[in-house]
């Protein structure tokens, strides 16, 4: 068996200067995820895969309420899951080259999204906080929010979902650093499984000033936090 086991992507120990976990792949957090001439099943397939699972949990799928579900959940999954065909790089690729002195960061809070867990296909929503602090591409404030948006519309964790928002601003915009804070609700926690209501999972990640520093950090963090008081 131990022939089966794949290495994982070695980690570069020379590569000091690439600021972003080993585990994250640019070609997935720059590029759309799926190539427009990639073959994947028909929407037929797809409706059909959905009356199996009604089937499995003891519906029958000819009656009329259920009639036209199939093509619903299929019609939900391909809004959910738009995220796989659209471009990260494409969104902060319009930059303004012109910071006009301004030094400090760039902090954009309550961003709010709604991802899938990739281990339930179950909801986690909350908000993203995110700050960058520009040398010279600063991009419009809402391509923050809309970069966001692509990467929560893909099966995630929570955990991902932080770190590929972070690498994607980290190397587009070469920023001095990138912070990132997500806080979500998992509904596979909060309605099965352990079944706990309003918990909330904090995740970050700091790059560059932002990692080197704790004060920038606790100044970040100290100004997300005020948004909620
Ligand atoms: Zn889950």
């Amino acid at each position: 068996m131990d022939a089966l086991i794949k290495p994982i992507r070695p980690s570069k120990p020379s590569d000091k200067q690439v600021d972003r976990p080993a585990e994250l792949d640019p070609a997935e957090f720059l590029a759309a995820a799926v190539r427009a001439d990639q073959p994947r099943p028909a929407r037929a397939e797809a409706e059909q895969a959905v009356k199996t699972l009604l089937a499995y949990i003891g519906e029958n799928t000819d009656r009329e309420g259920l009639l036209d579900t199939p093509r619903r959940v299929v019609e939900a999954f391909d809004e959910l899951y738009q995220g796989y065909h659209q471009c990260p790089a494409e969104v902060l690729d319009r930059t303004f080259g012109e910071t006009a002195g301004y030094d400090d960061f760039v902090l954009v809070r309550d961003i709010e999204f709604t991802s899938q867990c990739e281990h339930h296909m179950m909801p986690f929503y909350g908000k993203a906080h995110i700050a960058y602090t520009p040398v010279e591409r600063v991009v419009g404030l809402s391509k923050l929010a809309r970069l966001t948006d692509i990467f929560a519309r893909r099966l995630q964790t929570q955990e991902h979902l932080t770190a590929q928002i972070a690498a994607a601003i980290d190397e587009i915009l070469k920023p001095r650093g990138v912070a990132v804070l997500v806080e979500a609700e998992h509904t596979c926690m909060s309605v099965r499984g352990v079944a706990k209501h309003g918990a909330m999972t904090f995740t970050s990640r700091f790059t560059g000033m932002f990692r080197d520093n704790p004060a920038e950090q606790a100044r970040f963090l100290s100004l997300v936090r005020g948004s909620q008081r």
